[in-house]
């Protein structure tokens, strides 16, 4: 069961940049890909051409069977968590907020929103009780980058694009953060493209890892015990 499939997709910016070069790949549900590779490969331009921030420019990009090119893009979002490096919370927006946002423009119910974001707090471990009602500046980095992760799955979407999310906490934070996203990933079984710098990253939460080079040409496409025989 093929969810993302990405067709000799290549992109070249306006200025030039060759940020993706020709890349096949497919990701089968409820797998963690890790994308790893230099600052500069082309792994958050692949990300982009997913949600459609951006277009590829030959090739195709395809979602659950359908060329992204021609979806509609609400829709399309509907369907897919996206978390960025430090968060990308709204900072004059509470902690629930952030996180209920997304199921209230879907039409939610108050109440059923907040039960929503409560659960899902939970579950990033930051009891609501206690968190819901700050605001983003009153939390430290790893906590910010849990409301980013719970705010991504609060309209429970198929698929995760996850840029860098632990990118800007320290490197013991970071570690626990890690185990506990693949704690969550093990329970929810999302669609997961996962971008990351750090190979040590890429190998303890993927289930399988693309290396790319710079220029955006992907090395290597295979299972992590693989990857280190090599
Ligand atoms: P990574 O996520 O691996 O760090 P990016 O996808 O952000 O890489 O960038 C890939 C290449 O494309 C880099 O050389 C970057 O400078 C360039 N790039 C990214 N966004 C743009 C843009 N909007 N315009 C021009 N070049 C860009
Ligand atoms: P990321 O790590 O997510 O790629 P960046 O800080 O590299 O974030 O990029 C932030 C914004 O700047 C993005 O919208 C990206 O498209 C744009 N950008 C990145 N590199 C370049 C570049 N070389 N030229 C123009 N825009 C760029």
């Amino acid at each position: 069961d093929i969810v993302i499939r990405l067709d000799g997709v290549g992109k070249r910016y306006p200025d030039g940049t060759e940020a993706v070069r020709d890349l096949t790949m497919e990701v089968h549900r409820g797998e963690l890909i890790a994308l790893v590779g230099p600052s500069g490969c082309g792994k958050s331009t692949i990300l982009r051409m997913v949600n459609r921030l951006i277009e590829p420019t030959s090739g195709s990009v395809w979602l659950d069977g359908r060329d992204v090119t021609h979806a509609d893009v609400v829709q399309l979002r509907r369907g897919i968590g996206y978390v960025i490096q430090a968060g990308g919370l709204l900072p004059h927006q509470d902690v629930r907020t952030n996180v209920s946002t997304v199921p209230r423009l879907l039409g939610w119910e108050a109440k059923n929103a907040r039960r929503r974001a409560d659960e899902l707090l939970d579950l990033v471990g930051l009891p609501p009780g206690q968190f819901g009602s700050r605001y983003p500046g009153e939390l430290s980095g790893g906590q910010q980058q849990r409301v980013g992760v719970a705010r991504a799955l609060a309209a429970d979407p198929p698929v995760l694009l996850m840029d860098e999310p632990f990118g800007a906490v320290d490197p013991l934070v970071r570690e626990r953060l890690q185990t506990e996203f693949r704690r969550i990933q093990n329970e929810l079984q999302k669609t997961v493209l996962f971008v990351t710098h750090d190979l040590d990253e890429a190998v303890r939460l993927g289930d399988r890892i693309a290396v790319f080079s710079t220029g955006g040409v992907l090395e290597q496409f295979a299972a992590p015990d693989e990857l280190l025989a090599d």
